[in-house]
């Protein structure tokens, strides 16, 4: 078949295999040819692992620092006539990648949340890395079910305490215009740091120590995002901040368990993921930043991310802020990119949007997360939804 992008709403239904795969390549060679990053760390199990800052943090660790990885993700394979999820084509071009490397790549499709795919993942790590010396927790979900008691929960992305009037873009027509959103419910609320907080790490760090699978002095990471004041009132102020406030609670429960090493919660750069294109006025944010970092030669996708943290601030002396957090965000929040972004935030308008910030690249980069818009893909050829490459 012929495998177009249909985009609806935030989503993009269809994803290309051979565009994943290219996409998958690309980041592996921005990894290969800045050379080795020295890590100890050589058995690695990364939550999340098929798209986004998980998929970068298994390429990071795999061709950076030669490690062997189990990885679980949540992903839909192709059925007939209709294509796979990103991810799933993500995962089999990161698989046939690592294993021609000669590394273990052992990839569990599955509910991270839930007991079933914990002890699988145990059973995988058993079997073919016998320890983990790093965890990666990069699951964005909107939904979660408690294994505990079988309750299911849904985020509700809002502001918290009161409305919030904001711009927002509909990064479909380029409109700039005006959305007020509702603060949450308490139980909104409660419900989104049930699905976004900590506590799914934690029961991950003690199934697998219970297990007896965490190596000795293992380090966990789990990402955030703190983010420019722009965002904050629906961002960091609001229910999904709240969620985020949850893991600084259970990273410091973690370490209390089983000593300073083993649980940092990372604050990465706002970057154009599946996850962040479905937060209100987070895109109107994306578009402005996308322009902004690039005039200052500071542009930065999720690899270029992952592969700073790796290479620059989990090597040599863990430097962390207040709250025991490694800081890659550092360049979005600079005090000169923060003052050219909110100069630049009052004056957006549907008419300045153009001349301000970069709607096209924000759409190629969407578009790139599915297969499509990559250079050197043939989108006319019949293709085979079931290919991989
Ligand atoms: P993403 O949508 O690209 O990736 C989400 C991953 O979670 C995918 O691998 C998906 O398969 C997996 N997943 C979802 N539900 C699952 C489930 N039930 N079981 C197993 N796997 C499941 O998201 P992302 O933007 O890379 O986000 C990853 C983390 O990084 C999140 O914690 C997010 O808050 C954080 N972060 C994102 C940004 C950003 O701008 N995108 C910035 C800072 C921090």
């Amino acid at each position: 078949m012929i495998i177009e992008p249909k985009i609806r709403g935030f989503i993009c239904t269809t994803a290309h295999p051979i565009g994943c795969a290219t996409n998958v390549q690309r980041q592996i060679d921005h990894v290969v040819v800045k050379g080795l990053i020295e890590s100890s760390r050589k058995r690695v199990l990364v939550l999340g692992c098929s798209t986004g800052y998980g998929l970068a943090s298994r390429i990071v660790t795999t061709f950076g620092s030669d490690a062997d990885t189990v990885g679980v993700s949540f992903e839909r394979p192709p059925a007939e006539g209709k294509t796979a999820s990103a991810g799933w084509y993500n995962n089999r071009a990161f698989e046939i990648r690592a294993k021609a490397a000669g590394r273990v790549a052992v990839t569990i499709e599955g509910d991270a949340f839930s007991d079933a795919v914990k002890a699988e993942a145990i059973e995988a790590i058993r079997q073919s890395l016998g320890q983990v010396d790093l965890i990666v927790y990069s699951v964005a979900s909107p939904v979660r079910t408690d294994p505990k008691d079988g309750v299911s929960y849904r985020s509700a992305i809002k502001p918290y305490g009161a409305a919030v009037t904001s711009k927002t873009l509909n990064t479909g027509t380029g409109e700039v215009s005006e959305i007020s959103v509702e603060p949450a419910t308490e139980e909104e609320a409660a419900a989104t740091v049930k699905v976004m907080g900590g506590e799914d790490w934690e029961l991950w760090i003690a199934a697998l120590a219970e297990a007896g699978v965490l190596a000795d002095g293992f380090q966990s990471l789990n990402y955030t995002y703190l983010g420019s004041k722009l965002t904050w009132p629906i961002y960091h102020k609001g229910t999904l901040g709240k969620a985020k406030g949850d893991l600084d609670r259970a990273a410091a429960v973690i370490r209390g368990q089983h000593g300073a090493h083993a649980a940092h919660v990372v604050a990465l750069k706002a970057v154009v993921t599946q996850a962040s294109s479905a937060i209100p006025v987070v895109p109107l944010y994306g578009t402005l930043l996308i322009k902004v970092e690039d005039e200052m030669g500071l542009g930065e996708g999720p690899i270029q991310q992952i592969d700073r943290l790796f290479r620059h601030k989990l090597a040599g002396e863990l430097l962390v802020d207040e709250e025991s957090r490694i800081r890659v965000d550092d360049w979005e929040l600079s005090e000169t990119m923060q003052a050219e972004l909110t100069k630049r935030w009052a004056a957006l308008t549907t008419e300045t949007l153009a001349e301000l910030a970069d709607l096209p690249k924000y759409r190629e980069e969407f578009l790139r997360l599915f297969g499509f818009g990559l250079g050197g893909v043939d989108y006319s050829a019949d293709v085979d939804p079931r290919a991989v490459g």
